[in-house]
């Protein structure tokens, strides 16, 4: 992606819209792994949270952050595991989530997502913010696409385990999908998920507030007390955080929409501060707070 001249548009995308295909100084990312279940971790870097299966089918992987990450990646499957690499499932199509795909298709890897991560990889993005374009994303080379797509769902079985990955319809994009790992209860939820922060729906690629909710509930609904939840950004969940962060999410989408029926502009449903609440509880700035209050408007539509 190219790097904006405008400042305040180049913070906003490295801050709050790591979409880029390129890791911010990836020579000091360690890539640290967390034990959620036997035979099954998350792997933190920098980019979306990745998911681990290993076991004697080979290793799994749930999305593969940046490009020049994917030696660090391999190297701390291989502490886990003997078995190779076999699969790479990309929960959307953002390039903090398949920038390793290239590396990794290369190496033979057989990469997995729902049909619309490929449309959209395949040719030039338009990166925008609350609705206004901000930046392009280049079409990804081919060996960087999935070779294999499903439009609903796909369950994959290996290592003792069903891994069920089902598509989630305009959530934080169009080419969402959740990952249930059915025996050892772990679900990665994507960008579906983002942990006691304001989310990021990318309405442009076709993400909308009332798809992640519904998102989130599809999720909950093969959860228990004891699912492990991993959230694209931030740290290891449950059921009850998740429940927690549909909750304010309905909050906000419910506040901003009561203001706009009564005829409020987006002036003065951002002077009312409908999320503040949330920002304070999680620790957020107010133009995050405000950034997301905008993107439920845009979200809404002119209804
Ligand atoms: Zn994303």
């Amino acid at each position: 992606m190219r790097r904006s001249a405008n400042p305040v548009v180049a913070l906003l995308l490295s801050a709050a819209f790591p979409l880029t295909a390129r890791a911010q100084d990836p020579g000091q990312v360690e890539i640290r792994a967390e034990r959620l279940a036997d035979g099954v971790f998350v792997l933190f870097g920098q980019g979306g949270n990745i998911g681990l299966s290993v076991g004697s089918d080979g290793a799994f992987l749930i999305d593969d952050q940046y490009a020049p990450l994917t030696a660090r990646i391999l190297e701390a499957v291989r502490g886990l595991t003997p078995e190779p690499v076999r699969f790479v499932f990309n929960t959307h199509w953002h390039g903090d989530h398949t920038g390793g795909n290239e590396n990794l298709g290369r190496a033979g890897v057989l990469i997995v997502a729902h049909d619309n991560v490929r449309r959209r990889m395949s040719v030039e993005q338009v990166l925008a913010r609350v609705g206004r374009p901000v930046d392009t994303a280049a079409a990804s080379p081919p060996a960087a696409l999935p070779v294999v797509t499903f439009s609903e769902e796909v369950t994959f079985h290996l290592n003792g385990d069903e891994l069920h990955a089902f598509h989630v319809a305009n959530a934080h994009t169009d080419t969402d999908a959740i990952v249930h790992f059915r025996r050892a209860n772990v679900v990665h939820m994507g960008d579906t998920y983002f942990k006691e922060r304001f989310p990021f729906i990318d309405t442009a690629s076709g993400g909308s507030i009332d798809g992640l909710i519904a998102a989130v509930g599809q999720a909950l609904a093969v959860m228990d007390a004891d699912t492990r939840v991993i959230p694209g950004h931030g740290t290891v969940g449950t059921r009850e955080d998740l429940r927690a962060y549909r909750d304010a999410l309905k909050t906000m989408r419910d506040r901003v929409a009561r203001s706009k029926a009564e005829g409020a502009t987006l002036q003065e449903v951002l002077a009312a501060r409908p999320a503040s609440d949330f920002a304070r509880a999680w620790g957020q700035t107010e133009a995050a707070e405000q950034s997301f209050v905008e993107t439920i408007w845009v979200s809404l539509g002119t209804r």
